[in-house]
C-alpha cells in the first residue's frame, strides 16, 4: 500500500445495511460519511460511524485449514478440487451445494454463481439473502416480469404520505430513516404511517402507528384496495374485495381500530404521491410474496408508481442483497436478470459463459439445501461469508446436518464464528478494507468498496479462490481474471447480452471499463425507471389472504417475532468487536408486553419455547410490544450467549412461493428460566461462555463483562466464579449464606482485577461503575470502601448510553429536560445525544414525550375501553384489544 494511500481517505462503502452509504476511510482513524454519495450525503449511523472500530485482526481467520490445522493454499485448494470432484463423480453433480452470502461483493458473487450453474452442473447455489428479501424478488418478478424496484430514496422525500411496514427503519436503517424525517421537517404536512405489531423506534418519528395483528398485512392492503378501486375488475381486485369488502371488516381482521384504518385510506386518496417502504417484517413470512404483491397492487392499481414521491420501494437488508440478485445467485434466477424458466435464457447464459455443464434447473432454496444436507443427499457443501449455524431457522437441525455432511468448506474473514468451527476446510476471505469491488444498494446505485488496509495474512479474495478451484478443476480459461475490473466487465457485458431492452437490468454503459475506470466508478444507479410509467407495467397479482402457517395454541399462545436492533449486524463477528455498539443492549432479550408476562418481572430471566427449540433471555417488559406477541434480536451466537441463539426456536416453515422462511410468526410460550442464582463477572479477560448454565458475556471499555446464572447453590457458584479468575491478590469478599448472596473483588497492587457478584435473583448492583474501575489507575480509599456495594459513594453511577458516539444516557437527558430542554435541538445542546449519526434520535423523541406516554400507557392499559384510540404526543395509537 503506498503511502498516498495510507494517508488520504479512500471512498468506500459501508458494509452493513442496504441503504449502502459512503464512507471516507483511513488506517487507524475513525470513518467519516462521504458527503458526495447519493445515498447518505455525509450521514453514517451508529453502527457506519463505528467501523473503524471494527478492523483489528482479533480473531481473524489468517490462514487455510484442513481439519484445523494450518495448510497451504495449494494444498487446501487441492483438496476442495479433489473433494468436489470425487463428489460428483459418485453422486452427481447435485450432490455439491454453495450457501453464499449478501455480504459478498458483486464481483465475489458472479463468480461463485457461473462456478456453480455453468462449470460444475448444480443449481444448488443459494444465499442467505433468502432469508431477507427473496419474498420481494417473487413479488417484482410476478408484477414486472422482472426483479426491479420501481423508486428511489429521494422519493419516500417527495412523498405526501410515507408507508412504511414491516420495517423498523429507525433502526435497521437509521439513515433513510433520517432522511425521511428530515424531509417532513422541511415540509410538515407530509405524513409518516408506521405499520407494525410493535411500537417501534420508527413509530416514535410517525403520525400513525397501525399496530394490526401479526402475518396480516396481506389483508390490509387488500383491504385498502377495495376501499380504494370500487369500479375495478381485476381478479386481484375482486379478489380483495371478496376477502376484505369494506375498511370495518378490514380492520377486524387486522386487529385494528377502523378509524385508524379510514384515516390512512384518507391520506392515501388525497395524493398521488404515496411510498411504501417495507423490508423484513414483509418479506419473511410465509405469505411474504403475497404481502409484497398486495403492496405492489395497490400502487399499481391507484397509480402510486411511476411519479415522483410514488411507488413501492423494498428496503434490503444486507450491503449486497441487490448485487446478489443482479448476478442470479439465488437457487432460484439465472445470472443477470435471465430466468429459468423463460425459452432461450438458460441457451443465453450456457453459450455466454461457453459453459460446458450448465445446470438442468433450479436448485433448492436454502432451508431445503440444509435439509438435503441432513439426508445426505448433498455431500459437500462451500459456505461463504455467512454463518447458517446461527442465523438459519431451526439452527440446531442446520448445525446438526453441518456436523454430519461429509465435506463443509467455508471462505470466512473470521476465524471465531460457529459455522467455521463445523468445517473441515476453511479458507481466509478478505475482509471490509481490503475487499477490492462493488455493491448494490436498495435504490439499485452500484458503488464501490476500495480496499483501505493492506491483505492481513494469507487471505484472499473470494473470487479469486473460486478461480483457483475452478482453474483446478480445468476451467482455467472462463476464470482467467486478473483482478474484480475483469469481473465486473464480464457481469456488465452478460446484462447486456441480447438484451435489446428485454430486460431493464442493463449494464452496457458499463461494460467496457477498464481497469482504471472501474477504480474510478462513482456511484451509479443501473435502471433509470422510476418515472417511466410505460416500463412499469406491473400486473395485478390476486393476493387471497392466508393465515401464518402455525397458528397460536393453548400451549404456544404467544407469536414470535424475530429482528435486529439499532447497534448490531447479523451474527456480530464485525459489531460484536466494538465496545460502544454493545453499551446499548448488551445482553438477549425478549420484549414481552407487560400484560403477558404473568409471573415473570422485567429483567428477570425467561425461556422462550416453541416445537422446534428454546432459547433463554432477559425479559424486557415493553407496552409498546403487540399483546400476544414477543420480540426477540437475532444477533447472539455460540461466542457471546449459546443458551441465548432465538433462531434454534424459530420454526422452519417458508413461503411456498418465494420458499422464504417465516422467521415473524413462530408461537411460542414463555416461562421463568428457574435459575438458582444469579450473578455477573467483570473481568480485564474474555472468561469463556462456559461460566454457567446461562452465560452472556461482551467486552466493556476496560475488559469483559459476564452475566450469568445457573442451578448449583449460590455459595457453590460463587467459588466456581472466583476460581475460573486468573489473577493474583488480594479478594475483598462478603458472604451471606442465609440470603445467598456473595461478592468478590480481586484487588492486586491497588487496581480491581475482576469481580463477582452472586445473589438469589437478578436484582443486583449496576455494573457500569464496577465494569469502569476493572484495570484502570490504583484505587481511591472511597472506591474500596464501597466495591462490594457496586456503587460510588460520590456521585453517580455511570448508566447504559442511549447516543453511544457520546456516551448520554437517559439520566443525562432526563437531567438536561429538568433544565428546560424541551426538544432534539435543546438536548442536542445541551448533551451532545442525537448531534452524530442520530441513530438514538428515536428514543431521546420517547424520553421527551414520556409525560405524554405515561398518559398513553394508562389508556393503553385499560382507561379507556378496548378498541378505542388516544393520542400518543403527537400519534394516534390504538387500545390492546
Ligand atoms: Fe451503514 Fe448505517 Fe448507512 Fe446502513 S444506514 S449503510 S448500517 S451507515
Amino acid at each position: 500500500m503506498s503511502t498516498e494511500q495510507a494517508t488520504q481517505p479512500v471512498r468506500t462503502t459501508c458494509p452493513y445495511c442496504g441503504v449502502g452509504c459512503g464512507v471516507l476511510a483511513t488506517p487507524d482513524a475513525p470513518v467519516a460519511g462521504d458527503p458526495d454519495h447519493p445515498a447518505n450525503r455525509g450521514r453514517l449511523c451508529s453502527k457506519g460511524a463505528a467501523l473503524g472500530e471494527t478492523t483489528s485482526l482479533e480473531g481473524r481467520l489468517l490462514h487455510p485449514q484442513i481439519q484445523g490445522r494450518r495448510a497451504s493454499w495449494d494444498d487446501a485448494l487441492d483438496l476442495v478440487a479433489a473433494r468436489i470432484r470425487h463428489t460428483i463423480a459418485a453422486h452427481g453433480p447435485d450432490s455439491v451445494a454453495l450457501y453464499v452470502s449478501g455480504q459478498l461483493l458483486t464481483e465475489d458473487y458472479y463468480a461463485a454463481n457461473k462456478f456453480a450453474k455453468g462449470f460444475l452442473g448444480t443449481g444448488n447455489i443459494d444465499s442467505n439473502s433468502r432469508l431477507c428479501m427473496a419474498s420481494a424478488v417473487a413479488g417484482h418478478r410476478r408484477a414486472f416480469g422482472e426483479d426491479i424496484v420501481p423508486a428511489a430514496y429521494e422519493d419516500f422525500e417527495l412523498a405526501d404520505v410515507v408507508i412504511l411496514i414491516g420495517t423498523n427503519t429507525a433502526w435497521c436503517h437509521p439513515v433513510l430513516y433520517q432522511r425521511i424525517l428530515a424531509a417532513r421537517a422541511a415540509r410538515p404536512e407530509m405524513k409518516l404511517v408506521v405499520i407494525d405489531p410493535r411500537r417501534t423506534a420508527t413509530c416514535e418519528g410517525a403520525d400513525l402507528h397501525l399496530p394490526l395483528h401479526p402475518g396480516s398485512d396481506v389483508a390490509l392492503f387488500n383491504g385498502l384496495l377495495a376501499h380504494l378501486t370500487p369500479e375495478g375488475t381485476d381478479p386481484a381486485i375482486l379478489i380483495a374485495r371478496k376477502d376484505c369488502p369494506d375498511l370495518a371488516t378490514t380492520a377486524a381482521r387486522c386487529g385494528i381500530d377502523p378509524a385508524l384504518l379510514a384515516t390512512l385510506a384518507a391520506w392515501i386518496a388525497a395524493t398521488p404521491r404515496v411510498v411504501t417502504g417495507f423490508s423484513m417484517g414483509v418479506n419473511q413470512s410465509s405469505a411474504g410474496a403475497d404481502k409484497v404483491n398486495a403492496i405492489l397492487n395497490l400502487h399499481t392499481a391507484t397509480g402510486r408508481m411511476g411519479l415522483p414521491g410514488a411507488g413501492p420501494f423494498s428496503i434490503t437488508g444486507q450491503p449486497n442483497a441487490m448485487g446478489g440478485r443482479e448476478v442470479g445467485a439465488l437457487a432460484t434466477t439465472l445470472a443477470g436478470h435471465l430466468e429459468w424458466n423463460r425459452p432461450g435464457d438458460a441457451d443465453r447464459v450456457r453459450r455466454f459463459w461457453n459453459a460446458p455443464n450448465l445446470a438442468a434447473g433450479p436448485g433448492l432454496p436454502a432451508t431445503e439445501m440444509f435439509a438435503a444436507i441432513a439426508r445426505g443427499e448433498i455431500r459437500l457443501v462451500w459456505i461463504m461469508a455467512t454463518n447458517p449455524a446461527v442465523s438459519m431457522p431451526d439452527s440446531s437441525s442446520v448445525r446438526r446436518a453441518l456436523a454430519g455432511c461429509e465435506t463443509v468448506i467455508i471462505s470466512e474473514a473470521m476465524a471465531e464464528q460457529d459455522s467455521v468451527d463445523l468445517a473441515h476446510i476453511r479458507l481466509p476471505a478478505l475482509a471490509w478494507g481490503e475487499k477490492d469491488g462493488t455493491v448494490t444498494n436498495s435504490e439499485r446505485v452500484i458503488s464501490r468498496q476500495r480496499p483501505f488496509l493492506p491483505p492481513p495474512g494469507e487471505a484472499q479474495p473470494d473470487w479469486w479462490a473460486i478461480a483457483e478451484v475452478a482453474r483446478r478443476l480445468g476451467h482455467g480459461a472462463a476464470f482467467a481474471w486478473q483482478g474484480p475490473a475483469d469481473i465486473f466487465q464480464e457481469h456488465a457485458r452478460l446484462s447486456a447480452c441480447e438484451n435489446d431492452g428485454a430486460r431493464l437490468f442493463d449494464l452496457t454503459p458499463l461494460a467496457n471499463l477498464d481497469p482504471s475506470g472501474y477504480d474510478r466508478l462513482p456511484p451509479t444507479r443501473w435502471g433509470e425507471l422510476r418515472y417511466d410509467a410505460a416500463r412499469l407495467q406491473a400486473k395485478l397479482v390476486p393476493t387471497p389472504f392466508r393465515p401464518p402457517l402455525d397458528a397460536v395454541s393453548a400451549a404456544f399462545p404467544l407469536v414470535l417475532n424475530t429482528g435486529r436492533i439499532r447497534d448490531q449486524w447479523h451474527t456480530m463477528t464485525r459489531t460484536g468487536k466494538s465496545t460502544r455498539l454493545h453499551a446499548h443492549l448488551p445482553e438477549p432479550f425478549a420484549a414481552i408486553h407487560p400484560n403477558d408476562s404473568g409471573a415473570i418481572k422485567n429483567g428477570e430471566l425467561v425461556r422462550i419455547e416453541t416445537e422446534t427449540g428454546h432459547a433463554v433471555l432477559r425479559a424486557r417488559l415493553d407496552p409498546g410490544q403487540r399483546r400476544g406477541s414477543v420480540f426477540a434480536p437475532m444477533h447472539w451466537t455460540d461466542r457471546f450467549c449459546p443458551a441465548g441463539l432465538i433462531n434454534a426456536a424459530v420454526s422452519p416453515g417458508i413461503d411456498p412461493i418465494s420458499a422464504q422462511p417465516e422467521l415473524k410468526h413462530t408461537p411460542v410460550r414463555i416461562a421463568p428460566f428457574a435459575a438458582s442464582w444469579h450473578g455477573f463477572v467483570l473481568s480485564a479477560d474474555r472468561m469463556g461462555t462456559d461460566l454457567a448454565a446461562w452465560c452472556a458475556l461482551f467486552p466493556t471499555a476496560q475488559g469483559w463483562r459476564h452475566e450469568v446464572a445457573g442451578h448449583e447453590p449460590a455459595a457453590v457458584a460463587f467459588e466456581l466464579l472466583r476460581a475460573r479468575i486468573q489473577y493474583k491478590g488480594a479478594w475483598l469478599e462478603i458472604h451471606d449464606h442465609a440470603t445467598g448472596l456473595h461478592r468478590g473483588a480481586l484487588v492486586c497492587d491497588g487496581v480491581l482485577r475482576a469481580a463477582v457478584f452472586v445473589g438469589p435473583d437478578h436484582r443486583l448492583p449496576p455494573r457500569n461503575w464496577l465494569a469502569g474501575l476493572i484495570g484502570s489507575a490504583p484505587l481511591r480509599l472511597d472506591e474500596r470502601r464501597t466495591l462490594l456495594a457496586g456503587i460510588p459513594t460520590v456521585g453517580a453511577a455511570p448508566e447504559a448510553p442511549v447516543c453511544v458516539c457520546f456516551g448520554v444516557g437517559a439520566g443525562d437527558i432526563r437531567a438536561a429536560m429538568g433544565r428546560g430542554c424541551v426538544d432534539l435541538a435543546d438536548i442536542g445542546t445541551s448533551t451532545r445525544a442525537g448531534t452524530n449519526c442520530g441513530s438514538c434520535r428515536p428514543e431521546i423523541r420517547a424520553l421527551l414525550a414520556e409525560p405524554a406516554r405515561q398518559a398513553a400507557v394508562e389508556v393503553v392499559e385499560g382507561i379507556v375501553p378496548p378498541g378505542e384510540t388516544a393520542l400518543w404526543g403527537n400519534t394516534l395509537v390504538q387500545t390492546n384489544m
